[in-house]
């Protein structure tokens, strides 16, 4: 193939990738909120994202196109014009495509002189495009220098994620089984937060929540399929934002890379085929490449999910063809007996050991590392797990606090006291909280509350609103807590999305009849087995209202839900032992 040729079609690829790569960086510029939050930065990580992808893919089909001409060429000479007696020559410009010439060659003369121009010094190509795409490209390669010799100051975050994780199977949540030797010890230095919940009680609503200090209704990642939109601004863009490194190592299929939660993370890796030891490997790996910047890491266990992997050989009554898990599909075809689901019980036990374990590999690589005190490390579960404590197994199916309640360790023994917490708080607030230890305001367009000034006072707001919905299966439950008060809606309709997701997986979760209303008062009840809905219908009445009132999205989103701290305040944190 001539040289012209080859260059033409480079010089096409390379502007149509630039154009298509524009479209795309503009569409998601504008679909996002970050301008109007004066992210300027971000916008400006978003748009060279999406010029370098359309760039490279333009390039990438401009190198096919070669190539496929190359091999028709070639197949053309040896096989082809042999056999007919053909030159190539001949059907080179057969009259039919004569018509073309003149719109090609100028299109061709266009890309050449491009091309001359960005290799060459005599230019055909007006000066400024080319002036701004020398900047862009002198830009691309200097932000992530500029950020190596001057990296942005603030402690590094780690946020590790056990997944279906009980509070109450933890020693420092009151368990006797002795299960979690590691999270107790790092809980001894933690903060460690009594009454944390989630915001739904399955993975990607949850996630989305925590990521986003939305409810799941805000940011969309409802159902199994849904994406979480790139208009929102996730926990990671923000640290990116402020020049952190960000590191995604996951290992649910449900946040696979596609699904919306890759946004703003530099390496978001899919781990759903690798083992736990090579998780920690590649957190390893990730974190030296940050080099001197500090980094926001996110890793996410899948251990105490079913089938409950923890490396030892299970019944093969609950295993057939497998001994690494339970089958959940088996299970609910053998009629367990009463001592068969104690087994199941066992089973879980030994997956929250297993995490245990790898959640002291964890902090042993960052003491050998030598960034155990630089490091926040933040240990949550995304919601609970249900083992028959209302009839039924697994989660994603009600609103009980077996399925909400979660686990909530921050361990900062430089910057944060050892306490124990006992107010109420959401996943929704981990977002302001964990940038305003990295000085970052998160707290414009958000759900959550940084609860360090509240911590510091030793004052969190009475009667507090926290909300809760996404389930998978079933009508779409909702449940408000106010107090220690929580009321459960059970009359939500049923979303089609709801129930033809997971196909015969579906009809094991009977998610059986509930009265329409359930109110539970979690001080005295906190297992929630008296339903006290009847003898108090003024409460029922009253927290129906304001659930109604966020369904119904009256509330909007708040701008600012939390407050922000003034120096004075943060002067007295300090003092209190809260900031270095
Ligand atoms: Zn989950």
């Amino acid at each position: 193939m001539p040289r012209g040729t080859i260059r033409t079609i480079l010089a096409l690829g390379f502007l149509g990738g630039l154009a298509g790569g524009l479209i795309r960086a503009v569409a998601s510029l504008t679909s996002q909120k970050h301008l109007s939050l004066g992210r300027l930065r971000l916008a400006w990580i978003t748009l060279v994202d999406g010029l370098d992808k359309g760039i490279l893919r333009g390039l990438a089909a401009a190198l096919v196109l070669i190539a496929a001409g190359a091999v028709v060429r070639f197949v053309w000479k040896k096989a082809v014009a042999p056999y007919w007696q053909l030159e190539l020559r001949t059907v080179k410009s057969p009259a039919a495509f004569r018509v073309f010439r003149g719109p090609l060659s100028r299109i061709r003369h266009a890309a050449a002189s491009f091309v001359r121009s960005v290799t060459g010094p005599s230019s055909g190509i007006p000066r400024i495009p080319l002036a701004l795409g020398w900047i862009f490209l002198a830009m691309t390669v200097a932000v992530p220098i500029l950020e190596r010799i001057a990296p942005p100051r603030g402690p590094n975050v780690l946020l590790v994620v056990a997944d279906a994780l009980r509070p109450d199977h933890l020693g420092c949540y009151g368990s006797t089984a002795g299960l979690s030797p590691n999270i107790d010890r790092a809980a001894a230095d933690s903060l460690v937060f009594n009454r944390a919940m989630s915001s739904a009680p399955w993975t990607k609503p949850s996630v989305g929540s925590l990521m986003t200090s939305l409810y799941p209704r805000e940011h969309g990642a409802y159902f199994f399929y849904d994406i979480l939109p790139p208009s929102v601004l996730t926990l990671a863009e923000a640290f990116r934002d402020k020049g952190y490194a960000t590191i995604g190592i996951q290992k649910n299929g449900c946040l696979s890379p596609g699904y919306g939660f890759e946004q703003g993370f530099e390496a978001y890796v899919d781990t759903t085929r690798d083992s736990e030891a090579d998780m920690l490997r590649i957190l390893e790996r990730r974190i030296k490449r940050a080099g001197r910047r500090p980094f926001f890491a996110y890793i996410h266990y899948m251990n105490t999910h079913v089938p409950y992997t923890s490396g030892e050989t299970i019944d093969s009554k609950f295993t057939p063809g497998s001994d690494t898990g339970i089958d959940i599909r088996i299970l609910t075809r053998l009629g367990l007996s009463d001592g068969d689901k104690d087994r199941i019980r066992g089973f879980y036990g030994k997956a929250v050991a297993a995490f245990d374990g790898h959640f002291g590999a964890i902090l042993a690589m960052l003491r050998e590392r030598g960034i155990e005190d630089d490091t926040v490390v933040v240990l949550t579960s995304d919601h609970g797990e249900e083992l028959w404590d209302h009839g039924d197994f697994e989660h994603c199916h009600t609103l009980y606090n077996e399925l909400l309640h979660v686990p909530l360790l921050v361990r900062a023994p430089s910057k944060l006291p050892a306490r124990r917490v006992s107010a109420w708080v959401q996943h929704l607030d981990l977002y302001p909280f964990l940038l305003g230890l990295a000085g970052i305001d998160g707290s414009e367009g958000i759900r959550g509350r940084d609860f360090l000034p509240d911590l510091s006072a030793q004052a969190f707001p009475e009667n507090r609103e926290f909300f809760f919905e996404g389930l998978l299966y079933g009508p779409a439950r909702t449940a408000i807590l106010r107090g220690d008060w929580k009321l459960i809606d059970n009359q939500g309709e049923t979303s089609p999305k709801a129930l033809t997701l997971l196909g015969p997986m579906t009809p094991y979760w009977p998610a059986p009849n509930r009265p329409p209303f359930e109110l539970y008062d979690l001080g005295a009840d906190p297992k929630e087995l008296r339903n006290v809905a009847e003898t108090h219908p003024d409460i029922v009445r009253d927290l129906k209202r304001r659930l109604d009132l966020f369904k119904s999205s009256g509330f909007g989103v708040p701008t600012a839900s939390s407050r922000k701290l003034s120096k004075e305040e943060k002067d007295k944190l300090r003092s209190l032992g809260y900031f270095k």
